[in-house]
């Protein structure tokens, strides 16, 4: 995850910004800058600077980081820290040789991109009381069409991120539409819109489909599981709930892949009782000498 948000950071603060200007890109030059910020950030975790309250993530900026090995004390060695080190050069070092769908470069086809945002935050739709705020990672406008794009540095080959960019899609429709409406903007339609899903580590570039069958999808999606979190909290709030009342989930295959795995476990281990100093501890105590 850190690995991914680096490359996040790199795309949004020095790569953007060239294809911006129109500029060349030095890749060799972003590699190694992309290496000292994360050289960088894994300090100021591991200085815990993060917890000095004045420290704050806008104050701080692009050094900003909290890693699990020193907030939770999670195990690590020194080559899998080299790993992170080596693949973020890697994956750099290799985007140029990625290629969009109809065989032209990525890079060729950013370069005709208008009107670039990388790492848009603040859209939002709202739909049925539930308010959407999709993380866009590069939104601008290429020949005439909208273009949410999303970088990927993930491997594994199951991964499938189509509702996350078909949420992005709506985002900027609604946005647009809104925008029509105070005469600031033309409404878009699902044929100006384009989704492209670019994964960095495997090299490739997918362009998923926008259309109204895959936003039905999508909003089914939304408000079916806002539906089930209302059926299972009866709309109390998180202070009124009681652990108790929740089952864990019946599908290890979830837990394998879940972040909040030690401190589950380290509850459910505890008959659903939390101490906080007693939860680093136990981290501290499998600690190897
Ligand atoms: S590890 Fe995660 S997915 Fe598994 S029961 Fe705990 S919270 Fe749920």
């Amino acid at each position: 995850m850190w690995r991914g948000s680096i490359i996040d950071k790199i795309m949004e603060i020095e790569i953007m910004p060239l294809i911006k200007e129109k500029k060349d890109i030095d890749f060799e030059q972003v590699t190694t800058n992309a290496v000292e910020l994360a050289k960088r950030q894994f300090k100021f975790s591991e200085q815990k600077l993060y917890r000095i309250k004045e420290n704050s993530e806008s104050k701080v900026g692009n050094d900003y980081c909290i890693l699990d090995i020193h907030e939770a004390n999670v195990p690590y060695t020194e080559e899998q820290l080299q790993n992170v080190y080596d693949s973020v050069k890697q994956i750099i070092i290799g985007i140029p040789e990625i290629k969009m769908p109809n065989g032209e470069t990525v890079l060729t086809f950013l370069k005709k991109a208008s009107f670039i945002v990388p790492n848009l935050r603040g859209w939002s739709f709202e739909f049925e009381n539930i308010r959407i705020s999709p993380q866009i990672d590069l939104f601008m406008f290429v020949e005439n069409k909208a273009v949410v794009l999303d970088w990927k540095v993930s491997e594994s080959a199951v991964s499938d991120y189509s509702r996350q960019l078909v949420m992005g899609g709506i985002t900027v429709m609604d946005t647009y539409r809104k925008k029509s409406e105070a005469g600031t903007g033309k409404r878009l339609t699902f044929s100006d819109i384009r989704l492209l899903e670019v994964n960095l580590f495997k090299k490739s570039a997918v362009e998923h489909s926008f259309n109204k069958e895959v936003v039905n999808e999508c909003v089914d999606y939304i408000y079916l599981n806002s539906e089930d979190i209302e059926l299972l909290t009866e709309g109390k709030s998180f202070d009124q709930l009681n652990i108790e009342d929740f089952p864990i989930t019946d599908k290890e295959g979830t837990c394998f892949f879940c972040k909040f795995r030690p401190l589950c476990a380290h509850i459910l281990t505890n008959k659903n009782q939390y101490h906080e100093e007693t939860y680093y501890n136990s981290f501290q105590a499998e600690q190897p000498a």
